[in-house]
């Protein structure tokens, strides 16, 4: 009996072992093991052993999973700025007048930076090619920022783009540059984006002091996610030697991009001075957060002349290589009640202090805690897997290909999908979550003390914002929660204000920048690993599983508000917006989607007359409020039984009761398989409209945005776009699954 007090170790002793045991001299020896070689999807075979290994000598039997996935690795590249020149005889002949160094500083006390280790800068996913031709800012390449431009009448087919990276996803700003008829991208790293920390303020840049590193580069992905993640060539279904493989267009670009430094984007936005308007003829967006005026770049919109253009050459060699993920297990009694946590372990460089190894030291930390409580004689009440996964960077690719893989039995058996990716780069703790898991964030970061107090005995949670948002994409959870249902949840600590610049998928994304800067000490990373810990043992190891129903049917009357808000503003253009009252992120949600944001920054919208389908629409919308209310009553009823028997489970009850302890363990079970199925009720197998492999009609990443997550995705999309005839579809669909969730809370089974 589970919840029996002769257990060899209670909750209460596993939850003292899980925030005695982990140790900022283990995380950062782990810390130093993960960054000290290159580690790029495909190649870190040494590490998934070494990561085996260890998990086995923690006490978790362990075993490599391997996939061979479709992915690329960079050859060769060049940006350069060409100028024409005509001599006194009438002959022209091109002169390169500025080369792109397209490499990282070699930085003497940061040992990782050093060039032999180094994979030259490139894009994951990114088309061969060698383009040449005038160049356009297009500002952070959101859809609206190329509206705006299309607006304006400036040219884009034939040209070269270059943008900030910000706000979106990154892939999505080359997706949109190649519908336009664009020929290549280039993404720099534009310091406004560092707050207080630039060199303009006077701030020294990193070895000496937080600034970014002027010639740091912000490698990544440019997949185009929208579409599914994952091996872009095996949608769906696992990546399996030997499997039939589907044509790539319209999974990744077919046109080159480059990601570069501020340094080297200097002489290319200044080539720009003079040319079409200036970022400020736009709207306040556009000149929000621009940080090089200082260098004498004045944001112009261009295009560059003929005489005045980009060649950008870029060679990737594709091929179809294993990648390894490391699995590990720890046996519950209850085999159909699983916990997965996970962690990538590839990453773009050397480092890759932060991203994903504070993630990856944390989980080991995680392992070696449990690993302690097993030899003192714990026995777990549901099964715990852990993974180390590969190919994240390029796409999810590695814990994507597993999901597809095992889908069957995940849908059996996954109660909840536990994700750190970035465990540390800054010291402000940062969650998102299926709001099934918001109040196991909130009681595991109210039993940890926080790195930072400036009050004695302060928490995380006493500290923390306590904002939890949805999810979107940008990590491994995506396949878990948007394929297969499964509530997940994604935690670290990010930067925030006073911290030091992050150098993200950055050669200074180092270990050295990380004992310096991000984590002195090594305490976010401990507190880190303490707090996955008191999670993982939340969901696994109560009897009851750990979730609030009644705060999902709540987030959903939530979401369902802010649907209406939107219709109102579709159908009465309201007056402009105060672009400064808004936060960024909700100025990039807004500015990402379709319809929406004109009138935000200048409103010129007569207003229209709301068709009859828009009003007949309108009261469609309002079943959703019904179906929800009766979602919320049988939700509170759900929560209110489970409350009571956990008491129960207090109660002791002598073994010759045997009876009355089977009657009480039956009860759990059927209390339990309804919080285990709850989220899989909103899956919806046809998916969604444009993108068929996401399949939750509550929760999806922004078609737009990327990294962002978007709520009732279907139904939100057919409202940006007016189609009401398919918004209505939607709002049958998202009752129908809603109505089935009650039933199931319902059901006396
Ligand atoms: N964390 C990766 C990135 O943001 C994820 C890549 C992806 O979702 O494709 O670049
Ligand atoms: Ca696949
Ligand atoms: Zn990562
Ligand atoms: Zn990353």
């Amino acid at each position: 009996w589970p919840g029996c007090r002769h257990r060899t170790v209670t909750y209460q002793q596993l939850r003292q072992i899980l925030l005695e045991t982990p140790s900022s001299e283990k995380v950062e020896e782990w810390s130093r093991y993960y960054t000290s070689g290159p580690h790029l999807a495909g190649k870190n075979y040494s590490q998934a052993v070494w990561t085996k290994e260890k998990w086995e000598e923690f006490g978790v039997k362990s075993e490599i999973v391997s996939y061979d996935v479709y992915i690329n690795y960079p050859v060769d590249h060049r940006l350069a700025l060409l100028k024409k020149n005509e001599d006194e005889d009438g002959a022209s002949s091109w002169q390169v007048s500025f080369e792109a160094s397209l490499t990282e500083d070699v930085i003497d006390e940061d040992p990782t930076s050093d060039l032999n280790d180094r994979i030259p800068t490139f894009h994951g996913y990114s088309a061969s090619g060698n383009v040449t031709a005038p160049v356009v800012y297009v500002n952070f390449g959101t859809f609206q920022d190329f509206e705006d431009l299309i607006q304006a009448n400036i040219s884009l087919a034939g040209k070269v783009a270059i943008a900030r990276y910000g706000g979106i996803f990154r892939g999505l700003k080359v997706k949109r540059a190649q519908e336009l008829g664009m020929l290549g991208v280039i993404l720099y790293s534009d310091p406004g984006d560092d707050g207080e920390n630039t060199e303009e303020k006077g701030v020294a840049s990193y070895p000496d002091g937080p600034a970014r590193q002027p010639s740091s580069v912000q490698r990544g992905s440019t997949q185009f996610l929208s579409v599914a993640p994952g091996d872009p060539t095996t949608p769906g279904y696992p990546s399996k030697p030997g499997v039939p493989r589907q044509p790539v267009d319209g999974a990744i670009p077919s046109i080159p991009s480059i990601p570069i430094s501020y340094l080297d984007a200097l002489p290319i936005l200044k080539a720009l001075n003079g040319f079409g308007p200036k970022a400020e003829d736009f709207n306040q967006w556009w000149t929000r957060n621009t940080g090089l005026h200082y260098k004498g770049v004045e944001y112009n919109i261009g295009p560059t002349p003929d005489d005045v253009v980009v060649n950008l050459y870029n060679q990737q060699e594709y091929v179809i290589t294993p990648l390894w993920n490391v699995i590990g297990v720890i046996n519950g009694t209850i085999p159909d009640e699983v916990i997965v946590v996970g962690n990538h372990r590839d990453a773009w460089i050397a480092g890759g202090s932060g991203d994903p190894n504070s993630g990856s030291a944390v989980i080991n930390e995680v392992i070696r805690s449990f690993g302690e409580a097993l030899r003192q004689g714990w026995k777990p009440l549901r099964t715990i897997v852990f993974a180390s996964w590969d190919g994240e960077e390029y796409g999810l690719v590695g814990s994507t290909e597993w999901v597809e893989e095992y889908l069957p039995w995940i849908n059996k058996a996954n109660v909840a999908y536990l994700n750190v990716d970035v465990g540390t780069s800054g010291h402000h703790f940062k969650a998102s979550a299926s709001p099934l898991l918001d109040n196991v964030i909130y009681d595991a970061t109210k039993s940890v003390l926080s790195p930072n107090q400036t009050i004695r005995g302060q928490t995380v949670y006493d500290v923390w914002h306590r904002r939890i948002t949805t999810m979107g994409s940008g990590s491994d959870f995506t396949a878990f929660q948007d394929f297969a249902g499964v509530p997940s949840l994604d935690v670290g600590f990010g930067p925030g204000p006073g911290d030091a610049v992050y150098h993200y998928h950055s050669n200074y994304d180092s270990f050295h920048w990380m004992e310096k800067f991000g984590d002195r000490g090594f305490v976010h990373h401990r507190a880190m690993a303490q707090i996955m810990s008191l999670i993982t043992a939340q969901v696994a190891d109560l009897p009851l599983i750990s979730f609030k129903a009644n705060a999902y049917a709540n987030a959903l009357g939530k979401y369902v508000k802010t649907v209406e808000d939107k219709l109102n503003a579709a159908l009465h253009p309201a007056k402009t917006l105060d672009a400064a009252a808004l936060s960024d992120e909700a100025i990039f949600e807004l500015r990402a989607s379709h319809r929406e944001t004109s009138k935000i920054f200048n409103d010129d919208r007569t207003n229209k007359v709301p068709s009859r389908e828009a009003l007949d629409f309108k009261k469609a919308l309002e079943r959703l409020h019904k179906a929800v209310f009766k979602l919320q009553e049988a939700a509170l009823e759900l929560d209110e039984r489970a409350k009571e028997l956990e008491t129960r489970t207090h109660m002791h009850v002598p073994w010759w009761k045997w009876p009355k302890r089977l009657r009480l363990a039956l009860e759990i079970r059927k209390v339990n398989n309804k919080y285990k199925y709850l989220e899989r009720d909103f899956l919806y197998a046809e998916g969604l409209d444009s993108r068929p492999w996401f399949k939750h009609v509550v929760f999806a990443p922004g078609l737009w945005t990327g990294y962002a997550g978007a709520v009732f995705p279907g139904l939100v999309e057919s409202i940006d776009t007016e189609d009401w005839m398919n918004a209505k579809r939607w709002v049958d669909i998202i009752e129908g699954r809603i109505l089935t969730a009650t039933q199931n809370l319902s059901a006396h089974r």
